[in-house]
């Protein structure tokens, strides 16, 4: 059965009501728009294949639509229509910040069609950036190159990590400017125009559900219907409705795990941005932990409540979680006990991911909730960064005969600064744990990371492009792609932020820009 859509193609703003989607096309203006850069990863998930000359790229939407990468700039900013694809921008809402808000939608993504590749496997392709909808609210549909290629780095980057996620095929900038508050000054400020174009195998979010619930009695049986398309298509494996949303609660507590593993904060963790295949998905105010501080949020809008701060992400999931079961239960789809039994899941998932991810994280064979505990107090405490240090605890020599003080050298690079007493702590838990043989330390680097997209190392190649320059961007891409590998010659991918990046204003962000 078809998902109700909307009889109306407009986008003036509007409730959509009794409908998942309108038809809109993409009306982004272009104006000799040229491509940033893209993923050939990604490319070859489409079928995008990459022909002698390195240009030649063919691919289909229902009937075939074949072009070269250069031509890539004017389908992928949607100037030039793909052939066979019927373009639309979905309706959902969702909690923000803990308050129901409403219809929200799509409100700059257009989606372009799906793609099912010779695999079978299917991909819906989505611009970001392409111009109002119904769905777009007070706002314009677009998107700035800044957080366009925070976006796409870090799409890519999360799939480098091993983390599910939503991709990212390509980055064009428009040709054409965008007018945006700086927040952090109160000025209008013309940027950089951009599209990226993201793929996963469905933008299906927990908000895609509630919205229908909320909506009175004669939309349940939408709630149904979209329960029903969502199993079919994404959880064909299940054979009933009842341990979908169970396997939901455990992909989102899975998720959840590895973001705290490598030091990951969303920042917006509405319940529009919470994918029901468990993707990170919408990569906004974004941020990777430098110094550990469980507090830590990117998003300058969250810094009263910290509500979405790294510390808190676990428990903010069951929250979402708790959230997505309503509208299932308004539905009638499940009862009040296994609502309660997908909440526990979720609980019992997470706890089990976590520890494994930290076992291993500290080379481990068995958890050990106190040494965690105490690492984590000491890192805070200290400052010390999330990510190197990890990668450098994998160097600690496992000779018996190094003299106590000796132990700290390998670290040395993370533990800056510190006094007397701290040393003795360093040293009195690295006793504790016990330290690596070589066989630990290759276990230990395929799960800590060497490079993440660091939010100065994204500023760095905002920078570039914003005087044209797109190879920092590219480089940062490709370092970006083997996290987990040593890449000589790239270790500057590895350092701590400069002092520039603490100056006020220069990393700051929100959530729609
Ligand atoms: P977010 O906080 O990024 O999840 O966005 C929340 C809502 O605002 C979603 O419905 C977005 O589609 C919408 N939105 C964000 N930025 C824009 C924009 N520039 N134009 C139109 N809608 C937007
Ligand atoms: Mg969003
Ligand atoms: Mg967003």
């Amino acid at each position: 059965r078809e998902l109700p859509g909307d009889p109306r193609s407009d986008t003036i703003p509007r409730e959509v009501l009794h409908a998942c989607y309108s038809k809109v096309s993409p009306s982004a203006q272009v104006d000799n728009p040229k491509l940033v850069v893209w993923s050939d990863s990604v490319a070859d998930l489409l079928d995008l294949d990459h022909k002698d000359s390195g240009t030649i790229y063919a691919m289909s939407v229902s009937t075939s639509s074949r072009f070269e990468r250069p031509d890539f700039p004017q389908f992928f900013s949607g100037a030039t229509p793909l052939v066979g694809s019927l373009p639309y921008a979905q309706c959902y809402g969702g909690h923000q910040f803990g308050v129901w808000a409403g219809q929200l939608g799509d409100g700059r993504a257009i989606t372009l069609g799906e793609v099912v590749n010779s695999r079978g496997e299917r991909w819906e392709l989505q611009l970001k950036g392409s111009g109002k909808t119904p769905y777009s609210r007070f706002a314009d549909g677009l998107a700035v190159l800044r957080s366009s290629i925070r976006e796409f780095i870090c799409s890519e980057a999360m799939h480098g990590l091993g983390i599910p996620t939503t991709r990212a095929l390509c980055l064009v900038e428009t040709g054409k400017s965008v007018i945006r508050d700086m927040f952090y000054d109160g000025n209008a400020k013309e940027e950089p125009g951009a599209i990226v174009c993201r793929i996963a195998p469905s933008f299906l979010r927990f908000g895609s559900y509630q919205i229908h619930a909320v909506r009175g009695k004669e939309d349940l049986e939408i709630v149904r219907h979209l329960a029903d398309y969502t199993i079919r298509h994404h959880y064909p494996h299940l054979e009933n409705m009842k341990k979908s949303e169970v396997e939901v609660a455990e992909r989102t507590a899975y998720l959840i795990a590895r973001w705290q593993g490598v030091g990951f904060t969303h920042g917006v963790l509405n319940t529009d941005n919470m994918s029901v295949l468990g993707l990170t998905i919408d990569y906004g105010p974004f941020g990777f932990l430098d110094a550990f501080d469980p507090s830590f949020t990117p998003n300058t809008t969250d810094l009263p409540g910290k509500r979405y701060c790294f510390a808190n992400q676990p428990d903010v999931g069951l929250w979402n979680i708790a959230q997505f079961t309503g509208p299932l239960s308004s539905a009638q789809l499940i009862n009040q006990d296994e609502a309660n039994y997908v909440m526990e899941r979720y609980g019992t998932k997470f706890m089990d991911e976590y520890q494994s991810i930290m076992t291993r994280k500290l080379g481990l064979t068995k958890y050990n909730k106190q040494l965690i505990s105490k690492l984590l107090n000491n890192l805070a405490v200290d400052k010390v960064d999330y990510t190197n240090f990890f990668r450098l605890l994998s160097n600690v020599k496992a000779d018996r005969d190094i003299p106590e003080n000796e132990l700290l050298v390998p670290l040395k690079a993370a533990l800056l600064d510190i006094g007397k007493e701290r040393k003795e702590a360093w040293i009195s838990w690295l006793v504790e744990t016990g330290v690596p043989d070589e066989e630990r330390k290759a276990a230990m680097n395929l799960v800590n990371p060497k490079y993440i997209p660091r939010n100065y190392l994204c500023q760095s190649a905002i920078d570039a492009a914003d005087q044209g320059d797109y190879e920092e961007v590219r480089r940062l891409l490709k370092v970006m792609q083997h996290p987990y590998d040593e890449q000589p010659g790239m270790e500057k991918y590895a350092r701590l932020p400069p002092a520039w990046a603490y100056r006020p204003g220069v990393c700051m962000l929100s959530c729609s820009s």
